[in-house]
């Protein structure tokens, strides 16, 4: 889904649109387009998700939604356009598979500047405020509410909670002053940098939480659940994301969609999917034959024992996370075989 510094592109990207005269309106919008005929273009604004097209009092309204698309001076040959708009210079705006509004009245009456966490006017004294009277709501509901963060989607979300520490089933009312200053100021500072790694086609290999499997930090399995009201997609860490809140998890409603979804937080995590048992740890076969013959020097403990003490009811539910990966057995071959073993092997070979 398009979120808020994706529409500051499109905004960047049309923005010599503005003072042209519209020639045709084409497209499948139920709106009466003929009103837009001879308009001429006022400015082009975006608010959080909304792209705004800025007529002398009105505009319109245009929502991307989860997959919409646009195209300038030219045209999808594999979709049906939703809104067309051609100028009198013979250029070109499409809009696909998306939402078209009209919006009355000057915009500057209709939308809250100060809510939008890619505007100047943003204000993040009024976030806190919004968020210290919604203190039962989730923070991951919270981040995606568009009346407190306008422009946050369901990335910034899960990179937001991961870079803060933040579980996102934390109670919003659980969370100490510092760190809803932090979720605020995070909120806005990630969604810059969301927009400067999309400008230069990197944002993708920046996401730290998001669609990933395993923790950078703890080098353990995310936990991969549809949380909240919202009931969006939530990467997170139960180890290093602390939980903010005595909220259980069974009391987490969970709306019912896509079928047969859990109806609390608790099945969700339960039914995360499981991931492929560890495999053991092989030792060298020169270590194999030290241990026979000598008392065995510890061997590093692999680190998910470590993990597991502080894996939280819904994380030990699951299979344990995977260990043995190739840099830990390359750990343990590297270590020196025990001196008794090396003096028992010279031993040996002398004899020979
Ligand atoms: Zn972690």
């Amino acid at each position: 889904m398009p979120e808020g510094p994706s529409i500051v592109i499109l905004k960047d990207e049309v923005a010599a649109f503005a003072g042209r005269r519209i020639a045709s309106v084409d497209g499948n919008t139920t709106i009466d387009t003929s009103r837009l005929v001879g308009q001429r273009i006022v400015a082009l604004r975006s608010w959080g998700k909304h792209f705004l097209v800025e007529f002398d009092g009105f505009a319109l309204r245009i929502h991307l939604l989860m997959f919409g698309t646009y195209r300038i001076d030219e045209r999808r040959e594999d979709k049906p356009v939703r809104l067309g708009l051609r100028f009198d210079d013979g250029s070109e705006l499409n809009f696909y598979t998306c939402s078209v509004r009209f919006v009355e009245g000057p915009l500057d009456e209709t939308y809250e500047w100060s809510g939008d966490v890619m505007s100047p006017a943003w204000n993040p004294a009024i976030a806190r405020r919004k968020l210290r009277a919604m203190p039962d709501a989730l923070v991951c509901d919270a981040l995606l509410d568009q009346t407190v963060f306008a422009g946050v989607g369901n990335i910034i979300k899960n990179e937001v909670l991961f870079r803060i520490r933040v579980h996102p089933l934390s109670a919003v009312g659980a969370l100490p002053a510092r760190k809803l200053a932090e979720l605020v100021e995070q909120a806005r500072i990630y969604s810059f940098e969301f927009l400067e790694w999309k400008r230069a086609y990197v944002l993708r290999q920046h996401w730290l939480a998001h669609t990933r499997r395993i923790c950078p930090r703890c080098d353990i399995p995310f936990v991969k659940a549809y949380l909240g009201t919202t009931n969006r997609r939530s990467f997170f860490c139960e180890r290093c994301q602390r939980r903010y809140g005595a909220v259980g998890a069974e009391l987490v409603p969970v709306k019912k969609a896509e079928g047969a979804r859990p109806a609390s937080a608790a099945r969700v995590l339960a039914e995360v999917k499981p991931r492929k048992a560890p495999k053991p740890v092989k030792a060298p076969k020169a270590m194999q034959a030290a241990d026979a013959s000598t008392p065995a020097k510890p061997v590093k403990a692999p680190r998910r024992s470590r993990a597991d003490e502080v894996a939280s009811d819904a994380v030990r539910r699951r299979p344990a996370p995977r260990v043995g990966a190739a840099p830990r057995v390359a750990e343990v071959a590297a270590q020196p075989a025990p001196r008794a073993a090396r003096k028992a092997a010279r031993r040996s070979r002398a004899e020979r």
